[in-house]
């Protein structure tokens, strides 16, 4: 028998399934024929990037948000994320007509501001590093009351992204592999508990970039580690797990049975191919998985595949510039 995480059960995933409902789109499932002809056994597709704000994570942000006291939801949220968390935080809040305040450093792209903007959020600008951003965040909460939602050390959201397993589970009978992007692993440790409460044979897999992955040089020092950030195109991929982590460190401990890690090349080649053979855009974070199936890092088994297409914002300058070197070299 799987031996469960304390506080995070199979149960509050089903009662996640059911508070997110009002908010949540159940995400459809599809078969890619190019990549089952590629690797010889059926690949299917978890659409999270067709959400309103094109990631998995409303559903972790919903979660979370809708399991406040009213006396808290009055006194609003807040987030220093100005990624695909502070984007959901931002869409969930307004859709429940509640405040939501994203502290951000004076270094954020305006185009990121405006859409955070655009969700109805409100924006403080403090100091010029994502930590002072932090810190301005939790002193509203001592001085404010505000609840700051943590992107995925946090028993709702985990929760809250683990529904997605439940649907996998529904879809797939024969499911025998998940591939999931890794960062701070509040989705792996969702879905890897689903999974596994309902089959512990089933293979979860982790995909991040090369460089700073947090999550891989942490379980391999046995503890969380920090790492400086570099470059990549799996940018929703960055960050660290927490040097006092509670939750997702030890269920991706438990949950994960391997890890694969990818090089640039071929995270860019990877989103280019899903451009030109899928006419699917995704973002870097989510071409990992699809990168390691093309690179067929994943050991063959018999049964069905799934990769969670996490999320598709990118910006159009980028893909454009990747889809020319992609074409260059295809001539
Ligand atoms: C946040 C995010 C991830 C990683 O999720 P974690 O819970 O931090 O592991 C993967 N892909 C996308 C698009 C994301 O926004």
């Amino acid at each position: 028998m799987i031996k469960h995480t304390k506080d995070i059960t199979i149960r509050h995933i089903w009662e996640a399934r059911k508070q997110i409902a009002s908010i949540v789109n159940r995400t459809p499932l599809i078969q890619s024929a190019i990549l089952s002809e590629k690797v010889g056994r059926s690949v299917y597709l978890k659409l999270e990037n067709v959400h309103e704000v094109g990631a998995f994570k409303v559903r972790g942000a919903a979660n979370k948000i809708l399991s406040l006291s009213d006396e808290e939801k009055k006194r609003g949220v807040a987030t220093f994320s100005t990624g695909n968390h502070g984007m959901a935080v931002a869409y969930v809040a307004n859709k429940l007509g509640m405040d939501a305040v994203v502290c951000i450093s004076n270094r954020v792209p305006k185009a990121k501001v405006d859409s955070l903007k655009r969700l109805g959020a409100q924006i403080e600008i403090v100091g010029d590093s994502q930590d002072a951003a932090g810190e301005r965040c939790y002193e509203l909460e001592r001085e404010k009351g505000v609840t700051v939602i943590e992107p995925f050390d946090d028993p709702h959201v985990i929760a809250g992204q683990g529904t997605i397993g439940l649907e996998l589970l529904e879809d797939l009978p024969n499911l025998t592999d998940v591939i999931v992007p890794l960062s701070g692993g509040g989705l792996l440790s969702g879905i890897g508990l689903a999974l596994k409460a309902n089959d512990p044979n089933l293979r979860v897999t982790g995909v991040s970039m090369e460089h700073s992955a947090v999550m891989y040089e942490s379980l391999k020092a046995g503890k969380p580690v920090k790492l400086d950030e570099s470059e990549t195109l799996a940018d929703s991929l960055l960050g660290g797990i927490g040097l006092d982590n509670r939750y997702t460190f030890k269920m991706v401990q438990q949950y994960m049975d391997d890890v694969v890690l990818i090089p640039e090349e071929e995270i860019a080649y990877s989103m280019a191919y899903m451009m030109d053979k899928h006419r699917m855009i995704m973002e870097g974070a989510a071409a990992t998985g699809i990168a390691a199936i093309l690179g067929e890092k994943i050991p063959h088994q018999d049964g069905d595949m799934a990769v969670i297409i996490s999320g598709h914002n990118v910006d159009l300058s980028t893909l454009l510039t990747l889809i020319q070197q992609y074409t260059f070299e295809n001539k």
